[in-house]
C-alpha cells in the first residue's frame, strides 16, 4: 500500500499509483449489468430522526435508487471504535475486540476489515480509503482498522485541520481518485457530524446543518463516480451507513434506543428497491460489499454479517 500524508498533492497520488486489472479472478468482467464496484460513505454518529429532518436531496436519491433502513442496529457499546469496527470488518466486538476508542488489544488480524480482507483474497482488486479520523487509518490509538495492506490509503487529520475542512479535503482526495484510477472497492470517512454532535447536542440547528453539510459531500462523491470514463461498463454499488447514534446532549455510549438505531443505504443498479424485509444490522455492510463484488463468504471467516439489499438475499 501507499500511505499518504496530507501535504501530498493530487499530482504525486497519481503517479504512486500502481494501476492493476480492473478485471479479478473473482468479479470477473463479463457481468450483465458491468464490472461490480463498491463505494461506502461512513457518516459518523448521524441520528436517524435528525437525518429524516435534514434537507439531504443526494443521500435522499441514493435511497430512491435502493434499499434503506432507518432502523438498522449496532450494539454497545455505541462509541466510534467498535462502531466502526463492526461496520467494516462484519464481526461484533467479541470477535473484533474493540470495545472503546483505544484499538489496542483489537483482533483484526483474524477479523480484517473489509478492504484488507479484499486484497487477503486476491491483490488484484483495487482499494481505496480515506478518513480524516485518523485512528482508523494510523497507529495513534492502537489501530489502525484499516490495514497498511490496502492499495492506497490516506490519513487526513480531522483534529488538526478542523473536521468540516477536514471532511472536504477528504472528498477532494476520493474525488480525485475516482475520476484517474482503478477502483474496486472504496471507503469515505467524514468524521464532522459527530464533532458537532459533541459540541452542539442533537437536537441544534448546527447537528443538523452539519448532516447536510455531509450530504453535498455525498454528492460530490456519487457525481464523481458517475463521471468516470469507464461508468458505462461498472456497476456501482454505492453504500452509506453511520456507526452509532446519540442521545439528546450529543452523547453516545449506551444502550439507548438513539444509540443503538442506525440507518443504511445500498444503492445502486444491482440493489433492491424499498425498505428490508428484516432489520438489517451495521455488520450487514462488510458482507453486502463483499457480496456484490463477487466474493463467496467462507464460513470459516466467521463473519456475523449477512447480505442486504441485494438480489438473493432476502
Ligand atoms: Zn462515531
Amino acid at each position: 500500500m501507499r500511505l499518504h500524508d496530507i501535504g501530498s498533492p493530487p499530482s504525486v497520488l497519481r503517479v504512486l499509483v500502481i494501476p492493476v486489472s480492473v478485471c479479478t479472478v473473482l468479479a470477473g468482467c463479463a457481468g450483465a449489468t458491468g464490472q461490480e464496484k463498491v463505494l461506502l460513505i461512513g457518516l459518523d454518529g448521524v441520528r436517524v430522526d435528525v437525518l429524516a429532518s435534514a434537507r439531504t436531496p443526494n443521500i435522499d436519491a441514493l435511497i430512491a435508487d435502493g434499499t434503506f433502513s432507518d432502523q438498522a442496529q449496532t450494539r454497545a457499546p455505541t462509541v466510534s471504535g467498535p462502531g466502526w469496527s463492526n461496520m467494516l470488518t462484519g464481526v461484533w466486538s467479541p470477535k473484533h475486540r474493540v470495545m472503546g476508542n483505544n484499538f489496542t488489544g483489537n483482533d483484526y488480524a483474524t477479523y480484517p476489515d473489509f478492504l484488507t480482507r479484499l486484497e487477503r483474497i486476491d491483490s488484484t482488486f483495487s482499494t481505496f480509503a480515506v478518513v480524516d479520523w485518523p485512528p482508523l487509518g494510523d497507529t495513534t490509538s492502537g489501530g489502525p482498522l484499516i490495514s497498511d495492506g490496502i492499495d492506497v490509503k490516506h490519513v487526513v487529520s480531522g483534529d488538526a485541520l478542523g473536521y468540516p475542512h477536514a471532511d472536504s479535503q477528504s472528498v477532494d482526495i476520493a474525488v480525485e481518485h475516482l475520476a484517474s484510477e482503478d477502483a474496486d472497492a472504496a471507503f469515505v470517512y467524514l468524521g464532522n457530524i459527530d464533532v458537532v454532535g459533541h459540541a452542539t447536542g442533537s437536537l441544534a440547528p448546527e447537528y443538523q446543518a452539519a448532516i447536510e453539510a455531509a450530504d453535498v459531500q455525498v454528492g460530490r462523491l456519487v457525481e464523481a463516480v458517475r463521471s468516470r470514463a469507464t461508468y458505462d461498463q461498472e456497476d456501482w454499488l454505492i453504500l452509506v451507513c453511520t456507526d452509532h447514534g446519540r442521545q439528546d446532549d450529543g452523547g453516545h455510549g449506551g444502550l439507548s434506543s438513539q444509540e443503538l438505531t442506525i440507518f443504511l443505504v445500498v444503492s445502486g443498479s444491482s440493489a433492491l428497491k424499498g425498505a428490508p424485509q428484516d432489520t438489517p444490522n451495521i455488520v450487514d455492510i462488510a458482507v453486502t460489499a463483499l457480496a456484490h463484488l463477487g466474493v463467496a463468504v467462507d464460513p470459516a471467516w466467521r463473519l456475523d454479517g449477512r447480505v442486504v439489499g441485494l438480489a438473493g438475499s432476502e
